[in-house]
């Protein structure tokens, strides 16, 4: 089983965020996930890899080249994937995933979840998409999707895109238990 984790380059956040995505990717490395990501070393990124690696996990870095050549990559990570462009770095993130993970993180983060909660919408990718709420940072996300659902932007249903959990340890249980979404456009999903 392979995960994609999407999240935060910055170090300046909360010890918290540090303190959840350690004890994520211990759990991630204990019920045998391989581990794909952003190749950062810096902010949840770098304690990602950090971590699946102290676990004895394996753990790949998708990273564009241009930022490759300013040294933005995890200097532990030796499974690297260099792409031209960000978009061609966000297409290969799904393949072969099982699931995505989102943690905390900044326009980076949001667009990647946002893209992929897109493309499952539209029935390009099934897989289960899981948000973890530390330190209730996406409130206010699920405050906006309710907004869209209130004023019919988006059906109810599409709720159902993502699931949302508040503690590490819930992460692989909602991968486990969220169905895959129905492949291709129906007329009941949009
Ligand atoms: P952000 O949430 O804005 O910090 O952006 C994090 C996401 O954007 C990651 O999942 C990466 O794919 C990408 N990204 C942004 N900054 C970097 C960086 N310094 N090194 C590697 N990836 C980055």
């Amino acid at each position: 089983m392979q995960v994609c984790v999407y999240c935060a380059s910055s170090a300046k956040i909360h010890q918290d965020y540090f303190n959840a995505t350690d004890l994520l990717a211990k759990e991630l490395v204990k019920n045998g996930f391989s581990v794909v990501f952003g190749g950062g070393s810096l902010g949840l990124m770098g304690q990602l890899a950090d971590s699946v690696l102290e676990a004895g996990g394996n753990i790949k870095g998708i990273m564009p080249q241009f930022m490759n050549e300013v040294e933005w990559g995890h200097r532990g990570v030796s499974d690297f994937v260099y792409t031209q462009t960000m978009h061609e770095r966000k297409a290969k993130f799904l393949e072969g995933t099982d699931a995505l993970i989102a943690l905390p993180g900044g326009t980076g983060t949001f667009e990647e979840l946002f893209e992929a909660i897109t493309l499952k919408k539209m029935g390009q990718f099934t897989k289960p998409i899981i948000i973890l709420n530390t330190r209730n940072y996406y409130n206010s996300f699920i405050e906006l999707m309710n907004q869209a659902v209130l004023e019919k932007f988006m059906a109810e249903t599409h709720q159902a895109l993502w699931t949302m959990v508040n503690e590490p340890t819930e992460v692989v249980p909602a991968i486990l238990n969220t169905p895959l979404w129905e492949k291709g456009l129906s007329e009941a999903k949009v």
